[in-house]
Protein backbone atom coordinates (compact mmCIF):
# COMPACT_ATOMS: atom_id res chain seq x y z
CA UNK A 1 0.00 0.00 0.00
CA UNK A 2 2.74 2.57 1.37
CA UNK A 3 4.65 1.19 -2.26
CA UNK A 4 1.92 2.09 -3.98
CA UNK A 5 1.45 5.39 -2.64
CA UNK A 6 5.39 6.28 -3.17
CA UNK A 7 4.89 5.28 -6.76
CA UNK A 8 1.81 7.59 -7.42
CA UNK A 9 3.64 9.97 -5.38
CA UNK A 10 7.12 9.85 -8.26
CA UNK A 11 4.56 9.80 -11.00
CA UNK A 12 3.15 12.94 -10.32
CA UNK A 13 7.07 14.59 -9.90
CA UNK A 14 7.16 14.14 -13.79
CA UNK A 15 4.47 15.36 -14.44
CA UNK A 16 3.47 19.48 -14.51
CA UNK A 17 1.44 19.06 -11.50
CA UNK A 18 5.66 18.41 -9.75
CA UNK A 19 4.88 22.13 -9.02
CA UNK A 20 2.31 21.81 -6.25
CA UNK A 21 4.01 22.36 -3.29
CA UNK A 22 3.59 18.94 -1.32
CA UNK A 23 5.22 17.16 -3.87
CA UNK A 24 7.90 19.49 -3.95
CA UNK A 25 8.27 18.53 -0.53
CA UNK A 26 8.85 15.15 -0.78
CA UNK A 27 10.85 15.54 -3.13
CA UNK A 28 13.01 17.96 -1.45
CA UNK A 29 13.20 15.74 1.35
CA UNK A 30 14.25 12.66 -1.07
CA UNK A 31 16.72 15.14 -2.90
CA UNK A 32 18.30 16.82 0.48
CA UNK A 33 19.05 12.40 1.68
CA UNK A 34 20.46 11.57 -1.56
CA UNK A 35 24.30 13.29 -1.17
CA UNK A 36 24.46 11.24 2.09
CA UNK A 37 23.33 8.30 0.74
CA UNK A 38 25.53 8.63 -2.50
CA UNK A 39 22.68 8.45 -5.20
CA UNK A 40 24.02 11.51 -7.20
CA UNK A 41 26.53 9.85 -9.98
CA UNK A 42 28.38 12.03 -12.83
CA UNK A 43 28.23 10.55 -16.35
CA UNK A 44 30.07 12.04 -19.05
CA UNK A 45 29.95 13.04 -22.11
CA UNK A 46 32.76 13.44 -24.65
CA UNK A 47 33.63 16.78 -26.50
CA UNK A 48 35.23 16.07 -29.88
CA UNK A 49 37.68 17.42 -32.05
CA UNK A 50 35.63 17.39 -35.47
CA UNK A 51 38.61 17.00 -38.01
CA UNK A 52 40.34 14.08 -36.11
CA UNK A 53 37.45 12.64 -34.15
CA UNK A 54 39.33 12.81 -31.02
CA UNK A 55 38.10 13.04 -27.78
CA UNK A 56 38.72 16.82 -26.11
CA UNK A 57 37.21 17.18 -23.39
CA UNK A 58 34.28 15.44 -21.56
CA UNK A 59 31.12 17.23 -19.65
CA UNK A 60 30.30 15.90 -16.11
CA UNK A 61 26.55 15.50 -16.11
CA UNK A 62 24.88 14.66 -13.00
CA UNK A 63 22.25 12.02 -12.31
CA UNK A 64 20.23 10.58 -9.50
CA UNK A 65 20.18 7.56 -8.98
CA UNK A 66 16.99 6.94 -6.82
CA UNK A 67 16.59 3.99 -5.12
CA UNK A 68 12.80 2.98 -5.98
CA UNK A 69 13.02 5.19 -8.71
CA UNK A 70 15.67 4.42 -11.52
CA UNK A 71 17.96 7.61 -12.72
CA UNK A 72 16.26 10.80 -12.57
CA UNK A 73 17.74 13.53 -15.13
CA UNK A 74 18.66 16.99 -14.19
CA UNK A 75 16.63 18.82 -15.23
CA UNK A 76 13.97 17.53 -13.10
CA UNK A 77 15.87 18.06 -10.25
CA UNK A 78 18.26 20.92 -10.45
CA UNK A 79 15.71 23.25 -10.48
CA UNK A 80 14.41 22.33 -7.49
CA UNK A 81 17.73 22.58 -5.83
CA UNK A 82 18.34 25.55 -7.28
CA UNK A 83 14.83 26.74 -5.48
CA UNK A 84 16.53 24.91 -2.22
CA UNK A 85 19.66 26.10 -1.66
CA UNK A 86 20.73 22.77 -1.79
CA UNK A 87 22.77 23.35 -5.30
CA UNK A 88 25.11 24.62 -2.89
CA UNK A 89 26.01 21.14 -1.63
CA UNK A 90 25.51 19.29 -4.67
CA UNK A 91 27.37 21.56 -6.69
CA UNK A 92 30.02 21.40 -4.41
CA UNK A 93 30.36 17.64 -4.73
CA UNK A 94 29.64 17.65 -8.74
CA UNK A 95 33.15 19.82 -8.45
CA UNK A 96 35.25 17.49 -6.41
CA UNK A 97 33.89 14.52 -8.45
CA UNK A 98 34.68 15.75 -11.64
CA UNK A 99 38.18 17.32 -10.64
CA UNK A 100 39.04 14.31 -9.09
CA UNK A 101 38.18 12.04 -12.12
CA UNK A 102 40.28 13.95 -14.71
CA UNK A 103 43.21 14.30 -12.23
CA UNK A 104 43.10 10.24 -12.92
CA UNK A 105 42.45 10.32 -16.18
CA UNK A 106 45.04 13.07 -17.35
CA UNK A 107 47.81 10.33 -15.94
CA UNK A 108 46.83 8.23 -19.34
CA UNK A 109 45.21 11.16 -21.15
CA UNK A 110 47.59 14.21 -20.79
CA UNK A 111 45.46 16.65 -22.39
CA UNK A 112 42.03 16.10 -21.03
CA UNK A 113 39.46 18.85 -20.30
CA UNK A 114 36.84 18.47 -17.61
CA UNK A 115 33.50 20.25 -18.32
CA UNK A 116 31.61 21.17 -15.09
CA UNK A 117 28.01 22.53 -15.57
CA UNK A 118 27.63 25.89 -12.62
CA UNK A 119 24.14 27.22 -11.71
CA UNK A 120 23.67 30.72 -11.75
CA UNK A 121 23.18 30.18 -7.98
CA UNK A 122 26.32 28.79 -7.36
CA UNK A 123 27.63 31.54 -9.69
CA UNK A 124 26.11 34.48 -7.52
CA UNK A 125 27.15 32.72 -4.37
CA UNK A 126 30.00 34.17 -2.49
CA UNK A 127 32.89 32.22 -1.80
CA UNK A 128 32.43 30.24 -5.45
CA UNK A 129 36.20 31.13 -5.79
CA UNK A 130 37.67 30.13 -2.74
CA UNK A 131 35.66 26.73 -2.63
CA UNK A 132 37.00 25.96 -6.10
CA UNK A 133 40.40 26.87 -5.09
CA UNK A 134 40.15 24.93 -2.43
CA UNK A 135 39.33 21.52 -4.22
CA UNK A 136 42.07 22.43 -6.90
CA UNK A 137 44.37 22.54 -4.26
CA UNK A 138 43.44 19.15 -2.47
CA UNK A 139 43.37 17.11 -5.54
CA UNK A 140 46.64 19.27 -6.85
CA UNK A 141 44.68 19.41 -10.13
CA UNK A 142 46.05 22.50 -13.00
CA UNK A 143 43.31 24.39 -13.23
CA UNK A 144 43.70 24.93 -16.87
CA UNK A 145 42.19 21.23 -16.82
CA UNK A 146 38.94 22.64 -15.46
CA UNK A 147 36.58 24.40 -17.85
CA UNK A 148 33.53 25.89 -16.31
CA UNK A 149 29.74 26.03 -18.22
CA UNK A 150 27.48 28.78 -17.11
CA UNK A 151 25.07 29.19 -19.76
CA UNK A 152 23.60 32.72 -21.38
CA UNK A 153 21.38 33.66 -19.30
CA UNK A 154 22.57 32.59 -15.83
CA UNK A 155 25.70 35.00 -16.87
CA UNK A 156 23.49 37.91 -17.76
CA UNK A 157 21.48 37.90 -14.70
CA UNK A 158 23.62 39.71 -12.37
CA UNK A 159 26.31 40.93 -14.85
CA UNK A 160 28.29 43.01 -12.82
CA UNK A 161 28.85 40.66 -10.24
CA UNK A 162 29.40 37.61 -12.49
CA UNK A 163 32.02 39.43 -14.61
CA UNK A 164 33.92 39.90 -11.45
CA UNK A 165 33.83 36.58 -10.14
CA UNK A 166 34.10 35.38 -13.75
CA UNK A 167 37.46 37.47 -13.83
CA UNK A 168 38.86 35.90 -10.99
CA UNK A 169 38.12 32.46 -12.03
CA UNK A 170 39.43 33.23 -15.09
CA UNK A 171 42.68 34.77 -12.93
CA UNK A 172 42.93 31.47 -11.01
CA UNK A 173 43.59 29.67 -14.57
CA UNK A 174 40.28 28.00 -14.96
CA UNK A 175 38.79 28.03 -18.41
CA UNK A 176 35.23 29.08 -19.19
CA UNK A 177 32.41 28.94 -21.51
CA UNK A 178 28.84 30.43 -22.35
CA UNK A 179 26.63 27.07 -22.63
CA UNK A 180 23.29 27.09 -24.46
CA UNK A 181 24.69 30.11 -26.40
CA UNK A 182 21.88 31.99 -28.32
CA UNK A 183 18.88 30.66 -26.17
CA UNK A 184 19.66 33.78 -24.03
CA UNK A 185 19.31 37.68 -24.41
CA UNK A 186 22.77 38.47 -24.31
CA UNK A 187 23.74 41.73 -26.04
CA UNK A 188 27.14 40.83 -27.71
CA UNK A 189 28.48 44.03 -26.00
CA UNK A 190 28.12 42.34 -22.74
CA UNK A 191 29.36 38.76 -24.29
CA UNK A 192 32.91 40.05 -24.74
CA UNK A 193 33.03 41.22 -21.28
CA UNK A 194 33.29 38.15 -19.76
CA UNK A 195 36.85 36.27 -19.65
CA UNK A 196 35.52 33.42 -22.50
CA UNK A 197 38.09 30.81 -23.92
CA UNK A 198 34.82 28.86 -25.12
CA UNK A 199 31.03 29.31 -26.90
CA UNK A 200 28.94 26.48 -26.93
CA UNK A 201 26.24 26.83 -29.44
CA UNK A 202 22.53 25.70 -28.18
CA UNK A 203 21.67 22.24 -29.76
CA UNK A 204 18.24 24.11 -31.01
CA UNK A 205 19.94 25.34 -33.88
CA UNK A 206 21.73 22.22 -34.72
CA UNK A 207 18.39 20.84 -34.75
CA UNK A 208 16.28 23.14 -36.79
CA UNK A 209 19.79 23.08 -39.36
CA UNK A 210 18.11 21.06 -41.75
CA UNK A 211 14.83 22.52 -41.77
CA UNK A 212 15.52 26.24 -43.49
CA UNK A 213 18.22 28.65 -44.69
CA UNK A 214 17.58 31.32 -41.77
CA UNK A 215 18.93 29.03 -38.89
CA UNK A 216 21.90 28.27 -41.19
CA UNK A 217 23.26 31.91 -41.51
CA UNK A 218 22.32 31.99 -37.76
CA UNK A 219 24.86 29.00 -36.72
CA UNK A 220 27.28 30.66 -39.59
CA UNK A 221 27.96 34.15 -37.90
CA UNK A 222 27.51 32.76 -34.41
CA UNK A 223 30.59 30.16 -35.43
CA UNK A 224 32.02 33.58 -36.77
CA UNK A 225 31.54 35.29 -33.97
CA UNK A 226 32.95 32.76 -31.46
CA UNK A 227 36.02 32.45 -34.30
CA UNK A 228 36.36 36.25 -34.53
CA UNK A 229 36.69 36.35 -30.66
CA UNK A 230 39.19 33.60 -30.61
CA UNK A 231 36.97 31.36 -28.61
CA UNK A 232 36.94 27.40 -28.87
CA UNK A 233 33.91 26.66 -30.79
CA UNK A 234 31.41 23.95 -29.87
CA UNK A 235 28.16 23.00 -31.45
CA UNK A 236 25.76 20.94 -29.27
CA UNK A 237 23.36 17.94 -29.82
CA UNK A 238 24.80 16.66 -32.81
CA UNK A 239 22.67 13.91 -34.03
CA UNK A 240 23.08 13.38 -37.87
CA UNK A 241 26.18 13.15 -40.51
CA UNK A 242 24.36 16.15 -42.32
CA UNK A 243 24.11 18.02 -39.37
CA UNK A 244 27.76 17.51 -38.47
CA UNK A 245 28.65 18.40 -41.95
CA UNK A 246 27.05 21.83 -42.10
CA UNK A 247 28.77 22.87 -39.00
CA UNK A 248 31.92 21.54 -40.42
CA UNK A 249 31.43 23.89 -43.90
CA UNK A 250 31.39 26.64 -40.76
CA UNK A 251 34.31 25.93 -39.94
CA UNK A 252 32.98 24.78 -36.44
CA UNK A 253 36.10 23.21 -34.93
CA UNK A 254 34.56 21.07 -31.72
CA UNK A 255 30.91 19.58 -31.24
CA UNK A 256 28.98 17.08 -28.95
CA UNK A 257 26.11 15.08 -29.44
CA UNK A 258 24.78 11.38 -30.19
CA UNK A 259 26.32 10.84 -33.26
CA UNK A 260 29.33 10.34 -31.14
CA UNK A 261 28.42 9.98 -27.46
CA UNK A 262 25.54 10.02 -25.16
CA UNK A 263 26.87 10.69 -21.57
CA UNK A 264 28.15 7.64 -20.25
CA UNK A 265 29.42 6.27 -16.62
CA UNK A 266 33.05 6.78 -15.91
CA UNK A 267 33.82 2.93 -16.65
CA UNK A 268 32.03 2.85 -19.69
CA UNK A 269 34.08 6.04 -21.22
CA UNK A 270 37.43 4.06 -19.99
CA UNK A 271 36.23 1.49 -21.88
CA UNK A 272 34.74 2.98 -25.02
CA UNK A 273 37.08 6.36 -25.43
CA UNK A 274 40.61 5.34 -24.04
CA UNK A 275 41.69 1.40 -24.77
CA UNK A 276 45.05 1.88 -26.75
CA UNK A 277 44.20 0.32 -30.13
CA UNK A 278 40.30 -0.38 -29.95
CA UNK A 279 38.37 1.05 -32.36
CA UNK A 280 35.90 4.15 -32.11
CA UNK A 281 31.97 3.36 -31.01
CA UNK A 282 30.40 2.90 -34.66
CA UNK A 283 28.70 5.78 -34.80
CA UNK A 284 31.77 7.77 -34.40
CA UNK A 285 33.50 6.23 -37.24
CA UNK A 286 30.94 6.40 -39.46
CA UNK A 287 30.51 9.68 -38.77
CA UNK A 288 33.42 10.51 -39.50
CA UNK A 289 34.33 8.98 -42.75
CA UNK A 290 31.47 10.11 -44.26
CA UNK A 291 32.21 14.03 -43.07
P1 LIG B 1 23.72 21.15 -20.81
O1 LIG B 1 24.81 21.59 -19.94
O2 LIG B 1 23.42 21.99 -22.00
O3 LIG B 1 24.08 19.65 -21.22
C1 LIG B 1 23.75 19.07 -22.45
C2 LIG B 1 22.49 18.25 -22.35
O4 LIG B 1 22.10 17.85 -23.66
C3 LIG B 1 22.67 16.95 -21.58
O5 LIG B 1 21.43 16.59 -20.99
C4 LIG B 1 23.01 15.97 -22.68
O6 LIG B 1 22.75 14.62 -22.37
C5 LIG B 1 22.09 16.46 -23.78
N1 LIG B 1 22.57 16.11 -25.10
C6 LIG B 1 23.85 16.04 -25.53
N2 LIG B 1 23.91 15.71 -26.83
C7 LIG B 1 22.63 15.54 -27.25
C8 LIG B 1 22.04 15.18 -28.51
O7 LIG B 1 22.70 14.94 -29.51
N3 LIG B 1 20.69 15.13 -28.55
C9 LIG B 1 19.92 15.39 -27.45
N4 LIG B 1 18.59 15.29 -27.60
N5 LIG B 1 20.43 15.72 -26.26
C10 LIG B 1 21.79 15.81 -26.15
P2 LIG B 1 21.29 16.26 -19.42
O8 LIG B 1 22.44 15.42 -18.97
O9 LIG B 1 19.91 15.77 -19.20
O10 LIG B 1 21.48 17.68 -18.74
C11 LIG B 1 20.53 18.69 -18.91
C12 LIG B 1 20.98 19.98 -18.27
O11 LIG B 1 21.06 19.86 -16.86
C13 LIG B 1 22.39 20.40 -18.70
O12 LIG B 1 22.35 21.02 -19.97
C14 LIG B 1 22.76 21.34 -17.58
O13 LIG B 1 22.21 22.61 -17.81
C15 LIG B 1 22.06 20.70 -16.39
N6 LIG B 1 23.06 19.96 -15.59
C16 LIG B 1 23.54 18.71 -15.78
N7 LIG B 1 24.45 18.38 -14.85
C17 LIG B 1 24.57 19.47 -14.04
C18 LIG B 1 25.35 19.78 -12.88
O14 LIG B 1 26.19 18.99 -12.42
N8 LIG B 1 25.18 21.00 -12.32
C19 LIG B 1 24.29 21.92 -12.84
N9 LIG B 1 24.17 23.12 -12.22
N10 LIG B 1 23.55 21.67 -13.92
C20 LIG B 1 23.67 20.46 -14.51
MG1 LIG C 1 26.63 22.21 -20.20
MG1 LIG D 1 24.33 23.14 -23.22
MG1 LIG E 1 21.17 22.69 -22.16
Amino acid sequence: QAKKRGKNRWVIFSSDMYQRKSERTLMEKDLRRALDREELVLNYQPIIKLDSGELNSLEALIRWKHPEHGFISPGKFIPLAEQTGLIEPIGKWVLKEACRQVKIWRESNKSLIMNVNLSSKQLEKAGLERNIYQILQDINLDPACLNLEVTESAAMSKLESNVRTLKRLKFMGIRLSIDDFGTGYSSLAHLQRFPLDELKIDRSFIISLKAGKACHRIVHAIVELALGLKLKMVAEGIETNSQLNMVKTFNCHYGQGFLFSKAMAANEIEKNWFTVGKERPFALSQAMKAA
